[in-house]
């Protein structure tokens, strides 16, 4: 049987890292330094690895980086007073705070607190609210990079249905907004933890996009022959990573995800797209 189509995001990302690395050469040659800041509290390993590939994302586009560490045993005041003094320093263009947060530290306030022009990760509410009155904003980062993704392959949305496996802040919920908004013009079904049967949707869709973190959750018989299939979820098994898409759907689909991988550099990327378009903006 044919194979699908593979969607490397790794292999975008690394394009779009060389793009950006012209783009910020020349705001250097400007003599405009484009910085961002990133916010580590508490130890755990997956963040810190996460935080280190944002680094040398950096390194390789010429992003300056502030690396803030903070203990996990931090009060929410002085977190919030770390974010003010990011929002307050004029050197730092844009900055995020490394999700999740240890226990004691509410997310959506720490979220909120940070200047919505600052906000590269896309998730302050003004932003998110923008996406959702269709205007012009920073955009959530993992939703944007599934969007670039499907783009690069084109991959036809207008009219398409487009099933959507997870109703998460961070990427199923945007995600749906972003896909529906005009001059996109997706048709949209969000599923979830309690929508029942997931293959009465996801059988006839021409684009399913698994945002769950279920291991396997999107087995071939659940795909359309000749149906784009997009991985975002992963999921450690035995210490190895598997995506939300089962290895066979390679085989039924026209276009896939590897199921060793997400779209990890590629929501990076984005990323540091939001820092540069920050820098640009203030600078004409
Ligand atoms: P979340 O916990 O906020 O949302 C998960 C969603 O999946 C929920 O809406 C839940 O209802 C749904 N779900 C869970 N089990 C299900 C099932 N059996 N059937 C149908 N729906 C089910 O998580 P999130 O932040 O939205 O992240 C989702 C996944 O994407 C996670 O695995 C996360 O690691 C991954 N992720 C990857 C990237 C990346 O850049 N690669 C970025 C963000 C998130």
């Amino acid at each position: 049987m044919a194979q699908a189509i593979l969607l490397d995001g790794d292999a975008l990302a690394a394009r779009l890292r060389s793009e950006m690395k012209t783009d910020a050469a020349q705001l250097i040659a400007r003599g405009i330094q484009p910085k961002m800041a990133t916010v580590l509290v508490g130890d755990d390993p997956a963040s810190a690895s996460y935080i280190a590939r944002k680094h040398a994302d950096c390194a390789e586009i010429g992003i300056v980086v502030e690396d803030i560490r903070l203990p996990a045993t931090i009060g929410p005041a002085d977190l919030l007073a770390q974010i003010a003094a990011l929002n307050a320093d004029p050197s730092v263009h844009g900055f995020m705070v490394q999700l999740p947060l240890p226990s004691g530290l509410d997310e959506a306030t720490m979220l909120e607190a940070i200047h919505p022009d600052k906000d590269i990760d896309g998730l302050h509410p003004l932003n998110l609210g923008r996406l959702l009155a269709g205007r012009p904003g920073l955009l959530p980062c993992t939703p944007a990079a599934i969007l670039t993704l499907l783009q690069a392959h084109d991959i036809n949305l207008a009219g398409a249905d487009v099933t959507i496996i997870g109703r998460g802040p961070l990427v199923g919920r945007p995600l749906a907004t972003l896909l529906s908004q005009r001059g996109i013009d997706a048709n949209i079904t969000l599923l979830h933890s309690r929508s029942g049967d997931l293959s009465a949707a996801t059988r006839h869709a021409d684009v399913i996009i698994a945002a769950a973190g279920v291991p396997n959750l999107i087995t071939p018989e659940m795909v359309r022959p000749g149906a784009a299939v997009v991985g975002v979820g992963i999921s450690y098994v035995d210490g190895a990573m598997v995506s939300d898409i089962a290895p066979g759907v390679a085989d039924v689909a026209g276009w896939v995800t590897p199921t060793d991988g997400s779209v990890g550099a590629l929501t990076r990327a984005m990323l540091l797209g939001n820092v540069l378009r920050i820098v640009s903006s203030a600078n004409g």
